[in-house]
């Protein structure tokens, strides 16, 4: 059978192990954290630098074709495997999805809405662009942020030189706060033939900035914009040549769908599909880098929710298995405030 290489070690490593086991493929995970949960599952793994030109040879000779499960991981050696092997999403799409200012400005070209932005350098960039898109606004780091780490809100303009400090990286990016009742993401699904599927929405419930709980069937304001945002989705994903599990972010607005952000990689709003789906992510995923058949995106059941175990709150877990209709996902993570360890789904009748 093939091997499939999965760059990075955590929880989203893991379930797209699990899943390719059952499709009856080998996984090799290249990770260099010491403490890596994909290595449980997966059937073999190494532990090593990926920027090393050795471990990477290694990898690619190993692997007959390579995803990640991680966007922040760097560019570079991803380039370099695409040249030895077929790795999906392809490099292009990372490079886009790594950088808020570029993603804003690809987004915008295919039509989609975005939160009024502008790319920091200096504070006095900072002083012109908040007199320009007023308060309240939020100051990210450029790249490389992830569960609202590199964000800083700014209510009002006297806190400038305080945001300015706290965000450290240079470049960054000043963004509108969207006014939004819901949020919400698409995932979807494309073969390297263009073949797509995509996954009902997902509201989202976010707090600190981290993915709390998913809910399905999404409410009206959300559903009413399902269709513009996965047409949106599908033109990104189309235009990127995308293959494998995309994942677009978005807040519902007055006016319609706004993007926030996407994901190359399976995502954290869409565990739900492991008991909740006909197919889940990771299956549809390892499908379509394998170039399989997509499988059925609709609903197990009437409603879905999912709900994350983050951090020290992520105790009670013997009260959650008392419950004969919770599915349990425990990450195997040592515990930190603020980290996810694990999730709960649970599938209602209503
Ligand atoms: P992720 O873990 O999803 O990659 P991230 O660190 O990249 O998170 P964002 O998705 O940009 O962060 O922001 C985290 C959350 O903060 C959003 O889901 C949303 O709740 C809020 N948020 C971010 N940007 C805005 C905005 N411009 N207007 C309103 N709310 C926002
Ligand atoms: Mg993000
Ligand atoms: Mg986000």
């Amino acid at each position: 059978g093939s091997t499939i290489g999965i760059l990075g070690g955590g929880q989203l490593g893991r379930m797209l192990a699990v899943a390719a086991a059952q499709l009856g493929y080998r996984t090799h995970v290249l990770a260099p954290d010491a403490e890596s949960v994909a290595a449980q599952t997966a059937s073999s793994f190494t532990r090593a630098d990926y920027h090393s030109r050795i471990v990477l040879d290694e990898f690619a000779a190993i692997a007959d074709v390579v995803t990640y499960e991680f966007e922040n991981i760097a560019l570079d050696p991803i380039v370099y495997l695409a040249a030895k092997v077929p790795v999906h999403p392809a490099p292009a799409a990372l490079g886009v999805a790594q950088d808020r200012a570029e993603e804003k400005t690809f987004v915008a070209e295919l039509g989609g809405r975005t939160a009024p932005w502008a790319k920091i350098e200096s504070l006095e960039d900072l002083r012109t662009a908040l007199a320009d898109i007023g308060t309240p606004a939020i100051l990210k780091t450029l790249r490389l942020g992830y569960d609202g780490k590199g964000q800083v809100r700014i209510h009002d303009a006297a806190e400038t030189e305080a945001a300015w400090e706290a965000i450290g990286q240079r470049p960054a990016i000043l963004e509108g706060f969207v006014p939004f009742s819901h949020e919400f993401s698409i995932l979807l699904v494309r073969r390297g033939d263009g073949a797509m599927v995509s996954y009902p929405p997902p509201w989202n419930q976010h707090e600190d900035g981290i993915l709390a709980r998913s809910t399905l069937p999404a409410p009206a304001e959300i559903a009413s914009q399902w269709g513009e945002a996965a047409a949106l989705a599908g033109r990104i994903a189309d235009r990127l040549g995308y293959v494998g599990v995309l994942a677009c972010e978005f807040f519902a607005g007055r006016d319609g769908p706004v993007f926030n952000e996407m994901a190359p990689r399976v995502h954290n709003s869409g565990h739900w599909t492991i008991e909740g789906a006909v197919t889940s992510q990771f299956e549809n995923h390892i499908r379509a880098i394998c170039g399989l058949p997509l499988g059925d995106t609709g609903l197990t059941a009437p409603s879905v929710a999912m709900e994350n175990l983050i951090g020290e709150a992520a105790n009670g877990w013997e009260a959650i298995l008392a419950d004969p209709g919770a599915h349990l996902h425990l990450y195997g993570k040592e515990v930190r405030p603020g980290r996810k360890m694990g999730h709960v789904t649970r599938l209602g009748r209503g």
